[in-house]
Parts: C-alpha cells; structure tokens; sequence
C-alpha cells in the first residue's frame, strides 16, 4: 500500500529535472538533442578546487564532520560572505549545507507553518513555491514581467503584505530571468520590510558571482544591516565555481535560525560530504580570477543568444543581467500551441533543443534557454529553435 504524507502530496517533482529526463531519453534512442535546459556552467571545476578534494581524501578526510559544517569552512565562507556580498559575517553565523537548495528548504521548513504566507517574486526558480507548498505554506505570486526588466516596485510589495505574511523571497541575480535587483530598489525593499516587522528574508544570492554590469554586486543584509537579524542570505559554490556535484552551499542570518536549521540538518542529511567540504575551502580561500575570464564568456554567449532570440519573428527577451539564462517571449506564438507553453517546449524539444516551459516558473507563454553552452552549439540550437518556430 503506498501512503503518501500530506506534506508530499501538496508538492510535485522538479519539472526542469522532468525536462531533462525526457532529453536523456530522446538522446538514448539516438536522437541529437542540444539540452539547454539544465543550470549548471559548462565549465571544468577549476583545478586547485580538484586538487584541494584529492587532498581530502589523501588525507584520509573521510569521516564525520560537525554537522553544520567544519570550523576551517565556516570561516572561508564567512571571507567570501564579507568579500563577495558586503555582509558583515563570522564563522560562527555560517551555515555549511549540501547545496544551496537544502540550506533554502531548511530555513522555509523550520519557519513556515501551515496557513503562513510566503511572497514569491514570479517568474520564480521552481524549488520555491514547492518547499513553500511542503511547509503548509501560501504562496503569494509577486508578479513581474519582462516590461519592467522582471523587477518590482516597493509598493508592489507592500501591497501583498499581511499580518500572516512570514518571508518575501528575494533572488538576484534570478533564475529563470536573469534579472538583477539595483540598489535603489533593494533599499526601498528595506524600506518597506521596517514598516512590517514580522516579515523574514530570503536572500538567494547564489548567482552573484556571475553577473554582466560593472556595478558590485548589491544584496539587501549588505544594503539594509539594521535588517539583518531577520535576513538569511543564502550563497554557494555550484554555480560560481562550477561545483554543482559537490552539493556544497552555505548560508548566513541570525543566530536562532541558523541554529533551527542545524536542528533539522542533525536529523536528517547530517553533514555535508567532507571531501566537498575541503573542496569548497579551496574555491572560496583559492585565487578568483577564472571568474572574469567566465563572465566575459558568459556574456559574449548572452549577447549572442539575445540578438538572435530578438531577431526571430515572434519572440522576445529583455537583456538578462546575471546568471547564465534567458527567459523569451513567445507571446504571438502561443496560438498555434493552444497557449499551452509547455507544448512549444515539446515542439522545441521534438525539433532537437530541450528548454524548459515558463510556465514551469510560474511564468506565462514562453520558455527559458540556459547559455551555458559553447558559443557553436547555442548557434545551431538556435537555428533550430529558428526553423522550428518559422
Ligand atoms: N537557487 C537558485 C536560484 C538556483 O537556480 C539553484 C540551482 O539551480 C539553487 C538555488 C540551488 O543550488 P545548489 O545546486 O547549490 O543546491
């Protein structure tokens, strides 16, 4: 007999994991399918990241480590929050967890309850609303659109707060937008989170390494610190490191939140790997500089990817600021796909190109396209997606 909690059954499977599986599937039965659907760089893990692990394991670095993560990691991601971001952080408020997506679901289960609500900026990354959904939680979609370059107004906010409100979830540089929140209206964000005390942040700022403008990176525990006791800003390695497979992630807040999450960690996934864990020291402590030679990538890909998105007759897309995505427009396509945006990502997938639906984002009527690929492969991807649109 299967019994399903009721927590279980308000969530449902990851849909980019879905979008992937299906991929995988198409490409074993032979068919050439270029997957730009997945969030990872397409990177090598820098090589003193690779030694650093082969170390561990000389070493014999093979054991339990404390469970929130070791002393020597917990400071280095303390320099990379003070360094990195600007928040005033120590070792002891970090957090080390396995990947960013455990420290995320940590920190909504041990303070989301059931009939709290949590504001969810949309177009989303997919994890939010379902940890919300398996907390009990409400999701209160925050709505954005590309007119407005995916931000929004302070007012916009306010407007959705309640005295059940617990948590605004905050990313920026986002996934699927790629949008960057300025600081002007990070700082009308802190403006408004005075006026309601009872409302928590979450800072996802696991992509604030790669970013495309020349301003430093702003981050709202940096911008507003009198807020800082109720903000938990969440950072890692897999993305700015290229270390996804070592689900290493690590966060920073206030004391009582951090410890309820070590509460839940010591109960369930224990530890982080400790050979991760040596791995990540090295990607913080070790030299930075292979990130400009990534961003300046990473943007020669996005430039390319937006003038061709913007040159097919139907679809649109705002310039992404950060992260390796594009979320596009098919608006004036969608009528040959009976609106269902998930259909044009199956069309798009049958003609060779695995996205993900906007939809899957709590978005509408388009589809996201990862440029973490080489620039050859995002231009036949593109043609493509091109002749399958014409
Ligand atoms: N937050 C956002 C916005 C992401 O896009 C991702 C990964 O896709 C994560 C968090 C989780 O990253 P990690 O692989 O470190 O768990």
């Amino acid at each position: 007999a299967q019994h399903l909690s009721q927590a279980l059954q308000r969530i449902e499977a990851s849909p980019t994991t879905a979008m992937t599986d299906r991929a995988s599937e198409l490409r074993a039965e032979g068919r050439d399918i270029i997957s730009l659907s997945v969030g990872e760089p397409d990177f090598d893990t820098p090589p003193h990241v690779i030694e650093a692990a082969k170390d561990a394991l000389d070493a014999g670095d093979t054991r339990y480590t404390p469970v929130t993560g070791t002393a020597r990691l917990k400071e280095a991601a303390a320099l990379h929050f003070r360094r990195d971001l600007g928040i005033a952080a120590e070792a002891r408020d970090v957090i080390v967890t396995a990947g960013g997506k455990q420290a995320i679901f940590e920190a909504l289960a041990a303070t989301v309850s059931p009939g709290d609500e949590v504001i969810v900026p949309s177009p989303w990354w997919v994890s939010y609303p379902q940890m919300v959904r398996f907390s009990g939680g409400t999701v209160v979609p925050l709505r954005t659109s590309a007119g407005n370059g995916f931000r929004f107004r302070p007012s916009e906010l306010e407007a959705l707060i309640t005295p059940r409100t617990n948590w605004l979830l905050l990313n920026s540089p986002g996934n699927p937008t790629g949008a960057v929140f300025p600081n002007d209206m990070l700082r009308g964000i802190g403006d408004v989170l005075r006026r309601h005390p009872q409302v928590l942040v979450l800072s996802d700022d696991i992509y604030a390494p790669l970013r495309y403008s020349d301003e430093p990176h702003a981050t709202l525990a940096a911008l507003c610190p009198d807020l800082s006791d109720r903000i938990i800003t969440i950072s890692g390695v897999s993305k700015s490191h290229a270390m996804t497979g070592f689900r290493i992630g690590v966060a920073t807040g206030p004391d009582w939140l951090i410890s309820a999450m070590g509460k839940l960690q010591s109960n369930s996934s224990g530890n982080p790997a400790s050979i991760s864990q040596a791995a990540a020291v090295a990607a913080f402590e070790g030299p930075q500089d292979f990130l400009g030679r990534w961003r300046d990538a990473f943007r020669r890909r996005r430039d390319m990817v937006v003038a061709r998105i913007n040159a097919i007759p139907g679809l649109s897309t705002p310039v992404p600021d950060g992260a390796f995505y594009c979320l596009v427009d098919a608006a004036p396509l969608m009528e040959r796909f009976g609106g269902d945006d998930g259909k044009l990502a199956m069309h798009l997938l049958e003609n060779g190109v695995a996205t993900v639906a906007a939809s899957a984002f709590g978005g509408k009527d388009g589809f996201r396209i990862s440029f973490a690929a080489d620039e050859a492969v995002l231009d036949t991807a593109l043609d493509r997606i091109e002749k399958a649109l014409s």
